[in-house]
Parts: C-alpha cells; sequence; structure tokens
C-alpha cells in the first residue's frame, strides 16, 4: 500500500451528474456508480492498481470493482462523490463489505500516507498504531495464500536479480569492461524501474531491493568506479520516498 495523490474528478461527473445518480440510488439502489469513465479515471488515478493490495487491476479476472471508502449502503449521500471512489480488486472489496470507515477508520491511501501507520518485516505488515492496526486486520493484509506467498516470490525474483549483478561486479573487477560496466547500469536501472510506485505489488518490491545486502554491495561499487548515475540516484529516492521501510535504517548506507 503507497500514498497514491487523488486525481480530478472525471469531468462527465459533474454536481448535476453527482446529484442526479445519487437520487437514482436512493430510490432505485441501482449500481449507479458503475460507470467506464468512472472505472477509468480511478484506474489511471492508481496506475491500474487495486489501492490497497496493489494487484494489478484488469489482468486475469482481477477486474476493477468501484469501492465505496465509506459505505454506501450507510452513508448514500457520498455513492458517487468522486472523494470516496477508489479503484480496488474483488478480494479486498469482499473482505472490506460494508464495515464502517466512519466509526473504525482505516487508512484511505489517498488521504493518508501508509508510511505513517505500517511497517514490514519479512514480507508481513505491521502496525504502528491502532490505524495501521484496524487496517491490516480489516483487509487481511498478511493473508497468507492471497498476499504473503506472492511477496516470498517477488522477494525470491528480485534476490536472484541482484545475485546476477553482483556476478556482474565480479567479472568487471576482473576485467574492467566498458561494455560489461555499461551493462551493469543498465541492468540496475531496469531493476529499480521495477521497483517503482506505478509497479504492482511497488511497497514489496522496493522492501525486497532495500532489504537486500548484495544491492548495497553493488551500489558501493558503481559509486567506486564512477557509473552511479543520476538516473539511477532519481530512481532510488523516489522508491525510497514511498517504501514501508524506516527511512533512519537506510540513511547509513543511502
Ligand atoms: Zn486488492
Amino acid at each position: 500500500m503507497i500514498k497514491v495523490e487523488r486525481s480530478e474528478a472525471p469531468a462527465k461527473l459533474t454536481a448535476e451528474k453527482v446529484k442526479e445518480l445519487t437520487e437514482e440510488y436512493k430510490k432505485t439502489e441501482k449500481n449507479v456508480w458503475n460507470q467506464d469513465y468512472i472505472k477509468k479515471a480511478l484506474l489511471d488515478m492508481s496506475n491500474n492498481k487495486c489501492i490497497f493490495c496493489e494487484c494489478r487491476l484488469g489482468e486475469e479476472s482481477k477486474y476493477i470493482e468501484v469501492e465505496h471508502f465509506h459505505p454506501k449502503s450507510k452513508y448514500p449521500e457520498e455513492v458517487v462523490e468522486w472523494e470516496n471512489l477508489l479503484p480496488i480488486c474483488k478480494r479486498c472489496n469482499g473482505l472490506k463489505r460494508d464495515h464502517d470507515t466512519k466509526l473504525e477508520p482505516i487508512i484511505n491511501p489517498t488521504l493518508i500516507d501508509p508510511r505513517k501507520h505500517l511497517t514490514i518485516k519479512k514480507f508481513r505488515f505491521f502496525s504502528k498504531d491502532d490505524l495501521g492496526k484496524k487496517t491490516i486486520s480489516v483487509l487481511c493484509l498478511n493473508d497468507s495464500d492471497r498476499l504473503f506467498l506472492p511477496r516470498v516470490k517477488i522477494g525470491d525474483a528480485i534476490s536472484s536479480i541482484l545475485d546476477s549483478l553482483g556476478k556482474w561486479v565480479d567479472k568487471i573487477k576482473f576485467d574492467h569492461s566498458v561494455e560489461d560496466q555499461n551493462e551493469l547500469i543498465s541492468k540496475m536501472y531496469n531493476l529499480l524501474k521495477s521497483c517503482q510506485p506505478n509497479a504492482e505489488y511497488s511497497t514489496i518490491c522496493s522492501y525486497a531491493l532495500f532489504e537486500d545486502d548484495n544491492y548495497y554491495e553493488i551500489k558501493n561499487f558503481m559509486q567506486q568506479v564512477k557509473i552511479w548515475d543520476e538516473d539511477l540516484s532519481r530512481l532510488e529516492t523516489n522508491c525510497l520516498n514511498y517504501s514501508l521501510i524506516e527511512y533512519g535504517h537506510l540513511k547509513s548506507t543511502v
């Protein structure tokens, strides 16, 4: 889960339209929010990801569902209020159901930075306070089959990429080839790109990257031979700005 900037409401969702759809919902309980222009705007806002678990929406039965952060059953006036709508996957929607977020708040990532309330260790989310605790429990953020096992797989994949980059470093130390150096830059660039906030499960990707000692060894080497460039620094900083890892933990190494 990462902080997401709330985008502008879609142009078609005018104040008049909101009023009309809200009235229709109150009379008929129809799915008035189920509009393509609303779904598209929500997907654009979240880089096509579920706002809570960060799975990619629109692939393999993971279709977007329009989430009412404050449940429509209890707060019908907000049924198409743009600020109350979030892009969510079927599984997260099924877990949150009619949970009353006004009586028992959970994190709304468009309003609250999850880093203030959550942290991650060994591929599990931990809470820093009651808001984090409630968010983890309502959304089952450490569910074994659905979320924990895929996280371990991502961790394995990143660790194995870093392993292969480490071997590349050994090769460069031996033969000093410029082509090999360029190849290393390109591979590190791609790795950091794959951990950016727009990536699926980006929270887990950046955690796996920054928890791995190999990352710092490779980075140190690249800095020593002056091939750690501004693009790499920019990508690293962007990852860090969204990472659930404590920044203090990294200060001595970044
Ligand atoms: Zn989800």
